[in-house]
């Protein structure tokens, strides 16, 4: 044991946890993800608190303390409280025996010790101590601040054990050395542990979808997705989690023509992304627009949107099955994205992904991913600029910003020429905006007043008539305006033979 921990239980919560598991008569220690994180210097709301005995009389005892709430999870033997901000998880120390055929393991009682073999990795499994004798001393029997040192994802036991008894542990491990990397160290798996993993892929097939997609989620959510794709990939755990993404893999070359490698060019986009994403965040340039009660509410972006990093990993998911080769045309991918926008809702169902809106937003990005970089390649009028703006509405800086990040070639003149145009659709998508407000755009002529100018009932006629103002107001022939639009609404309906009341 020693003593290097000092500093990192200032909060005063350590105090009164500890005081009360002294009164209580056991003995609590804090382990996992906050003491690993301490030590890495990254900020830690979440505190989990292990206790040889019950951690939810404990739990109970603390929030007396504090007069704070404590949600208490029976079945889990869990118990929870908020504090300053900071989230405590209180739980009794487990010993744990698996079956071959199933995740759920016999539960007993527990010694520390216990609780940290059933860990998933050794920088996982440190604890500090909370006794009044020998507070925030560290206890670490695998190693874990070694590890850390060196960048090492290992398992506490033989990885063969550790994985098959929970083999959400394999995607764990992944997770974990995607967010860890950073730019001062990366993270590895050990040999034998990724050996373990191909070993035991098969596991994955005794998990709900739902635990997987959220280790997936957080996977996307990352610095660099890419460095956690290509480890799924490498073990063979993509091929079983998400096959549509494999096929993205490999060139196919006919008389010496090769295309993309459309699996590393997806992760490559995903990446800029994540990268492009944070750095407007930083400045402040991107929002979320929710809806709470059917009103729509914008906020500033604070951190990755979750759905965006989706879109960029599905933008190109349609590209197998619309490749051709042509000697003529050399390879193309015509209409992956109206193919790729419609695999989303199956995709998101096979994931266990909501079917909102946030699958509607992913789906509509991919749909329009090419529409921004076409507009360059034709004659940039306003009216493209518009339709782009409808089509998109508030999410065209999404979309712009996935634009950009899909620029991605070897050829260094090609990526500088592709930019170059990009910032011109960029500037004249400001200036449109602001000219017309299409963004938000809602034809000022409704079905109702319509209805009310001529005394009819719903009909198709009434359709005819607003398709026809807008489409004036996106080809910028009518200003958006209400007493232009109020008039070609006349002229239209003359046409059809309507009479004013
Ligand atoms: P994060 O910052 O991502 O929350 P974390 O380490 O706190 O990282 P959690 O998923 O919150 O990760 O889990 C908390 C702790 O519980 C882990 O540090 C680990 O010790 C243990 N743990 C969680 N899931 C498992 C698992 N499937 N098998 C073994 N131990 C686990
Ligand atoms: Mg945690």
């Amino acid at each position: 044991m020693s003593t290097i921990t000092e500093g990192f239980l200032d909060h005063r919560i350590f105090n009164i946890v500890s005081t009360a598991a002294e009164k209580t008569g056991v003995r609590a220690f804090v382990i996992g993800g906050y003491v690993r994180d301490c030590f890495l210097g990254r900020p830690c709301k979440d505190i989990d608190i292990v206790v040889e005995g019950s951690g939810i009389e404990l739990a109970r005892a603390v929030g007396e303390t504090v007069k704070s709430n404590v949600s208490v999870f029976k079945n889990f033997g869990t118990a929870m409280l908020k504090y300053h901000g900071m989230e405590v998880e209180f739980v009794g120390a487990r010993k744990e025996s698996y079956r071959r055929d199933s995740r759920k393991p016999i539960v007993e009682d527990g010694t520390l010790e216990d609780d940290q073999l059933r860990r998933d990795f050794t920088i996982n499994a440190m604890a500090f101590s909370l006794q009044k004798e020998d507070f925030g001393a560290l206890v670490d029997p695998f190693g874990g601040i070694r590890d850390l040192a060196a960048g090492i994802i290992r398992t506490p036991l033989d990885p063969d054990t550790t994985y098959s008894d929970d083999p959400l542990r394999m995607i764990r491990a992944i997770r974990f050395a995607t967010k860890l990397t950073s730019g001062e160290r990366v993270f590895r798996i050990v040999p034998e542990s990724l050996e373990s993993i191909k070993r035991n892929r098969d596991r994955l097939s005794i998990l709900s979808k739902e635990r997987i997609t959220e280790e997936l989620n957080k996977i996307l959510v990352c610095e660099k997705p890419s460095i956690g794709f290509r480890l799924l990939d490498d073990t063979g755990l993509l091929e079983y989690i998400l096959p549509q993404l494999t096929k993205l893999k490999g060139v196919e070359t006919v008389e010496g023509k090769g295309h993309k490698e459309n699996f590393s060019h997806t992760l490559e986009v995903v990446d800029n992304v994540a990268e492009y994403e944070m750095a407007a965040i930083a400045a402040g340039s991107l929002n979320n627009y929710e809806y709470e009660d059917g009103t729509e509410v914008i906020k500033p972006r604070t951190g990755p949107y979750l759905w965006l990093r989706w879109a960029a990993l599905l933008h190109d998911i349609g590209k197998p099955a619309t490749k051709r080769y042509s000697p003529q045309a050399g390879w193309t991918f015509h209409g992956h994205e109206v193919v790729g926008a419609r695999m989303v809702p199956k995709l998101f169902q096979q994931m266990k992904l909501p079917l909102n809106e946030k699958m509607k937003y992913v789906q509509k990005l991919v749909g329009l991913h090419l529409r921004p970089i076409a507009l360059v390649t034709e004659e940039v009028t306003d009216s493209a600029v518009r339709r782009l703006l409808f089509d998109a509405g508030n999410d065209i800086d999404d979309l712009m910003l996935l634009c950009n990040a899909d620029i991605t070639s070897k050829n260094p003149r090609k990526v500088e020429r592709l930019k170059r145009n990009f910032e011109l659709v960029k500037g004249k998508l400001a200036n449109v905006e602001a000219k017309d407000a299409i963004r938000n755009f809602k034809n000022p002529i409704t079905g109702e007043y319509i209805m009310k100018t001529y005394g009819i009932p719903p009909c198709r006629e009434i359709g005819i008539i607003k398709e026809y103002v807008k489409n004036a107001i996106l080809d910028g022939v009518i200003e958006n305006r209400f007493e232009d639009a109020d008039r070609l609404m006349r002229e239209k309906a003359a046409e059809l033979g309507f009479n004013e009341k």
